[in-house]
């Protein structure tokens, strides 16, 4: 019988062509008004952290599932999918 993978590890197959524009914006100005900071627990990707008061984003390692585009209380998030295909390409194992 086939071990059943971890996330981390099926994640770790899949490869990024990251694009130089980022393909989400943050207003922090409004980041630093929230109170939940949702995007901090829901991310799976983790790509939101805090840094004293200040919420930190980094979009390289973006999985393209929406979610903080959605739960952010303040419409903060600008969101788009990457240009040209780029981004996650995901490889299912
Ligand atoms: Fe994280 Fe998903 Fe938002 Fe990408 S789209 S930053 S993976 S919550």
């Amino acid at each position: 019988m086939r071990k059943p993978m971890r996330v981390d590890d099926i994640l770790n197959n899949d490869v990024w062509d990251v694009d130089y524009e980022p393909h989400i914006r943050v207003d922090t100005t409004k980041c630093r008004e929230c109170k939940e900071k949702p995007c901090l627990l829901l991310c799976p990707a983790q790509c939101y952290t805090l840094a004293g008061e200040e919420v930190l984003f980094s979009y390289e390692g973006c999985l393209e599932c929406g979610t903080c585009r959605l739960i952010c209380p303040h419409d903060a998030i600008k969101w788009n999918y990457p240009v040209s295909g780029r981004g996650i390409h995901f490889r299912f194992s």
